[in-house]
């Protein structure tokens, strides 16, 4: 009987092949790294068939497995995550089978890095940037790599180059590649491909470390470099292109199907237009890029990936260590490398409208977006939830900016303004801007935010971890047990993070509101998830032919 190795994909249960499906459906005997094959794939497995983990074995355990349903007469479907040719320890197992005159059959499996590959949407050959791929890893104790095969050596051809199993030693890799790659080289991490809990970041050798790092990836990932990355201004392959189908060529010409033109060249909406290369065919899903960071982004990120409409890619700054995201759809972190980056993002992931749902006050990503957009000729949504507004018994003094709060807190006297008494300051300004009040060596602060502080703080302070919502009662005792003279915070508004404001009235504490920045010029503004929902769908009807 046959021993058939399998590979059983990336990940999903539905990436098998047919014919690998078909084969475990058939053999009595299954042999799976349990591991990383995923379970559902053994509810095919015919009844009363013998399933062994191998993920503790030794080669001795499952060869003697192996041979011994062969003595039986029992075909045996032997899983490997992947694809046998990468990385699965098949080579000494067909040598002891050969040997023991066991009949082996292999078949192939999509391997990691075209599961990746996939979630980047990302074509690794690109014509006349990168026409290779090297397919490596890094060394470790049990698998050193061969002489000639270092990432310093590898690195020579500027080829596009995937590492499996390194995402551990990233920085290792970063520094090995940086001198040939340079460090404004793209490079992406795509960890868990094509499973629920699929994370992408893009980003550059400078800072791709850093991004995985905080994104906590230590395994399951696949590390990808080179220029093809973020390859906008390239040449469309001989391929589809109109010589080919010259009628001097022998064959016709198309009569219709995809040009050679730019995708900004064609006008959108323009009904019968062309559809560019890569451009979502009529009847498929709007592509959406979401760019988050606010509580309205998250939900808006789930309304629209439950709409088959719509395929949302979900973009977060990477500043919270934890962030929390929408199960639903595809997530990539870090910054797009300022506008330029961002519109090479929108042209490579053939994006078909941005929604900016970021926080108020991140007015660079928010600039960035409006120009970007504007660049690929794409339309804007843009999601803000209004500002706070002050009530009766309110005591708000509004500055508009932060220094402009510094500057305030600077001659804050509680008690009025012959007090000596060093004001005790609730700080919820955010961890970015905390270095503003670090020369403020008078007042005391009980700085409040989700991760711990970078940087320079003021001399007198005790730091407080945590993440909204927050409820009355919990800030009214917390402002109490801390004796709080005056609440510092931006005017982020929502519900979230208001509750400080009604306990800061109860109590009559004055509260510094910083104003938010002013909205990107001619920004189309939504005020909730509900209309920024109905403004993206009115976008989408008035694009019906071209995927926008
Ligand atoms: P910012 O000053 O406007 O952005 C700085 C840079 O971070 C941007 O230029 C961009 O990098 C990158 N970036 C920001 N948002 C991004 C996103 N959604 N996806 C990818 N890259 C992004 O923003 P910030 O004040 O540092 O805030 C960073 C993130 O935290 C934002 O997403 C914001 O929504 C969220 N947030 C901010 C605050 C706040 O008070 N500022 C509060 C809560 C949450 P490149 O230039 O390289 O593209």
């Amino acid at each position: 009987m046959t021993v058939h190795f399998i590979g059983a994909g990336p990940g999903a249960a539905d990436l098998i092949t047919v014919r690998g499906r078909d084969l475990v459906a058939s053999s009595p005997v299954c042999l799976y790294a349990g591991s990383l094959v995923p379970a559902e794939m053994l509810a095919w497995c015919p009844p009363g068939a013998r399933l062994v983990d191998t993920a503790r074995m030794t080669l001795d355990e499952i060869v003697a497995e192996l041979c011994a349903a062969h003595a039986a007469g029992e075909d045996v479907a032997r899983l490997h995550s992947g694809d046998p040719s990468l990385y699965s320890a098949l080579a000494e197992q067909l040598r002891r089978l050969d040997e023991a005159g066991v009949p082996c059959q292999v078949t192939p499996g999509v391997p990691a890095f075209a599961a990746a590959a996939a979630a980047l949407r990302q074509e690794l050959t690109i014509p006349g940037i990168a026409q290779s791929v090297i397919l490596t890893r890094t060394s470790v104790v049990s698998s050193p790599m061969p002489p000639g095969e270092d990432l310093t050596t590898l690195s020579a051809s500027r080829a596009t180059l995937v590492l499996h199993l390194a995402v551990h030693r990233i920085e290792e890799v970063v520094r090995e590649l940086t001198p040939r790659y340079g460090p404004t080289c793209p490079a992406a991490v795509v960890a868990w491909a094509s499973r629920d809990r699929e994370t992408v970041l893009r980003g550059t050798l400078a800072d791709i470390a850093g991004r995985s790092r905080a994104a906590g990836l230590t395994r399951t990932a696949v590390i990808i470099v080179g220029r093809a990355l973020a390859a906008g201004d390239f040449q469309d392959s001989f391929l589809y292109s109109k010589g080919r189908f010259a009628p001097d060529n022998g064959q016709p010409a198309p009569a219709s199907g995809w040009s050679s033109v730019p995708p900004e060249a064609v006008p959108r909406g323009s009904p019968g237009g062309p559809v560019p290369p890569g451009r979502s065919a009529p009847s498929a899903p709007r592509r959406i890029l979401l760019l988050g960071g606010s509580g309205e982004a998250r939900q808006l990120a789930t309304e629209l990936a439950a709409d088959s409409r719509y395929e949302v890619l979900y973009s977060l700054a990477g500043r919270v260590r934890d962030p929390r995201v929408p199960s639903s759809c595809r997530v990539r972190i870090g910054g797009f490398g300022g506008p330029d980056g961002l519109a090479a993002l929108l042209r490579a992931e053939r994006i078909d409208l941005v929604v900016d749902a970021t926080h108020p006050f991140a007015a660079r990503m928010q600039a960035s977006a409006a120009t970007a957009a504007a660049a690929v000729a794409l339309p804007l949504v843009v999601l803000r939830r209004p500002g706070w507004h002050e009530g009766p018994g309110d005591d708000w003094r509004r500055v508009p900016t932060m220094v402009a709060a510094v500057e305030l807190l600077e001659g804050f006297a509680p008690g009025g303004a012959r007090s000596e008494t060093a004001p005790r300051v609730f700080l919820t300004t955010g961890r970015g801007d905390l270095g503003l009040f670090a020369p403020l060596a008078r007042p005391w602060f009980l700085i409040r935010c989700v991760d711990p502080p970078e940087g320079p703080l003021p001399p007198r302070h005790t730091v407080l971890l945590d993440r909204g919502p927050f409820d009355v009662d919990a800030e009214r005792t917390l402002l109490r047990s801390h004796a709080i003279d005056v609440v510092v915070t931006k005017d982020s508004g929502g519900p979230m993070t208001a509750a400080k404001l009604t306990a800061a009235r109860e109590l009559g504490l004055p509260v510094v509101l910083v104003d938010r920045p002013a909205p990107s010029p001619g920004a189309d503004l939504t005020a909730s998830v509900e209309e920024a929902l109905t403004r993206i769908n009115e976008q989408n009807m008035a694009a019906p032919s071209t995927g926008l």
